[in-house]
């Protein structure tokens, strides 16, 4: 169905910018377009729905975007989970999923990426090569390297790997005023002028439109092994990953409570441990003892039960269990995603107070997280037709990151602020670092088109 009520002024001069086939005026395509996985933000209605095919068009939309004054939101596949991509009422949705160069130069072990293709994409065409990309977010199938670079995602091999921006050498972002610049290049080592590329890394569309990528690649890693430890307190749990961490590097170190356990046996049956109140999930692939060490650490933790594997496959099917429980929890209810990170030593006192907090509030809160990093997804579940179920649930989301920000740590992880978090930015960067960032801001979008109403 077509929208009748973009202003003719608009759409002329998108129509002068970008290819017929680029510019979407249906309504239910833009209504597809305008959501991402944070399913308690409500959407604006867009104007228009830009996908771009290439530099070129995105920066003739936000030359249009800017003479007229129309907000821009970018958008990758919509799979954040903090409102992000959300539109907002009267804007042009600008979608870089068409953008879909990818070359590697398996010499410099360099990818040259466009922002639309997606991170398994890079996986493969890296392996390809007998190479490898290693930032993991667990929608790896499904997200773009856009929406990557724009959140800074993590993932699970991040504990020992490093997260997006530790791969980045380099970006072409198209600015608010249709100018395209290139940050960075194609060398390891390169200090000229500040590191601007980094400041557009974890944006989140808020400061420009990134169109390319230039990615670090690895060899791959040696064969891991997978260490599968079950405890019958959560408290237990976390202990055991500050002691793992303190003593080895796993490659993943990932955390399952036992509602989060449910949800995926429900889905999709594995055998996982329901009696456990906890499961832990550690990879290691620096070979020698390391397994022996993490298994024996779990144990002086008080782990109920203990299991290692060498098999690859085994190790993944297990991963792949954990990498499913958020779209699992999602089917009992409307989820509000926490991305909390604190301190490693402090994360026994977050998991407890995260199960105070659900008692308190009566809602039901699975934890997950990638527990390594001390990064947890505390999954805040609720019935979202049943209003006072919905307050209750508002109230144990802000008090599970106001206890992330009493034990030194910070609101988002991986998933970013984008709509969810908005209000909480400043209780975590105080007003001397947000006037700043509003001034960071306002020095590379004067007028404020992109990604306004998120939480710059
Ligand atoms: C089941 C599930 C598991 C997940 N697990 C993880 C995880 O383990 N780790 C993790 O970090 N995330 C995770 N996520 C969140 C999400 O997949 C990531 O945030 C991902 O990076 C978003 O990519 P996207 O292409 O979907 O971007 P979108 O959701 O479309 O956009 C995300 C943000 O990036 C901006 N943006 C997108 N493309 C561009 C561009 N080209 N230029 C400028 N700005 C742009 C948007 O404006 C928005 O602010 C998970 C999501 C799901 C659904």
């Amino acid at each position: 169905m077509p929208v009748d009520d973009t202003p003719a002024e608009l759409l002329t001069a998108l129509r002068g910018g970008v290819r017929a086939s680029s510019l979407v005026m249906d309504a239910d395509v833009m209504a597809a377009h305008s959501v991402d996985r944070a399913t308690s933000v409500v959407p604006g209605r867009p104007l228009a729905l830009v996908r771009a095919h290439d530099t070129e068009e995105v920066q003739a939309v936000l030359r249009v975007a800017s003479r007229l004054g129309v907000p821009v939101v970018p958008r990758g596949l919509g799979t954040g989970l903090s409102g992000g991509s959300t539109a907002i009422d009267g804007c042009i949705v600008l979608s870089t999923e068409r953008l879909r160069s990818l070359s590697i130069d398996a010499a410099a072990m360099v990818a040259t990426v466009g922002p639309g293709i997606r991170n398994v994409e890079l996986k493969d065409a890296a392996a390809a090569q007998g190479l490898w990309y290693p930032p993991d977010p667990s929608s790896f199938e499904i997200c773009s390297i856009g929406g990557n670079l724009a959140t800074n995602a993590g993932g699970l091999c991040c504990v020992k790997y490093g997260v997006t921006t530790d791969y980045v050498l380099g970006i072409e972002v198209v600015l608010a005023d249709g100018r395209a610049v290139r940050l960075g290049g194609r060398t390891i080592k390169d200090v000229a002028g500040y590191d601007l590329k980094r400041l557009f890394v974890g944006s989140e569309g808020t400061l420009g439109v990134i169109t390319e990528a230039l990615l670090r690649l690895r060899p791959p890693p040696p064969p891991a092994s997978t260490v599968v430890a079950t405890f019958s307190s959560l408290v237990d749990a976390g202990r055991a990953v500050t002691r793992v961490v303190a003593e080895v590097r796993p490659a993943a170190l990932e955390l399952m409570d036992r509602a989060a356990m449910t949800a995926v046996e429900q889905v999709k049956p594995m055998g996982l441990d329901l009696d456990a109140a906890a499961l832990l999930l550690a990879r290691t692939d620096a070979g020698g003892n390391e397994a022996d060490r993490i298994a024996t650490a779990c144990e002086g933790e008080g782990a109920t039960y203990v299991a290692r594997t060498d098999d690859v496959d085994e190790g993944e099917l297990l991963m792949g269990a954990r990498r499913m429980a958020i779209p699992c929890v999602e089917r009992l209810g409307t989820v509000l995603i926490e991305d909390v990170g604190v301190p490693v030593p402090r994360i026994p006192e977050l998991l407890a107070g995260v199960e105070v907090i659900a008692v308190q509030h009566r809602t039901a809160v699975p934890v997950i997280g990638h527990a390594g990093d001390g990064n947890f997804h505390p999954l805040v579940t609720f019935d979202a037709t049943d209003s006072e179920a919905t307050a209750r649930a508002a109230a144990a989301f802000d008090a599970i990151m106001e206890l992330a920000l009493d034990l030194g740590g910070t609101v988002t992880g991986e998933h970013g602020i984008g709509v969810l978090k908005a209000r909480h930015l400043v209780s975590q960067l105080g007003e001397d670092v947000m006037d700043l960032t509003r001034r960071v801001k306002r020095a590379l979008d004067p007028d404020g088109i992109l990604n306004p109403g998120k939480w710059v």
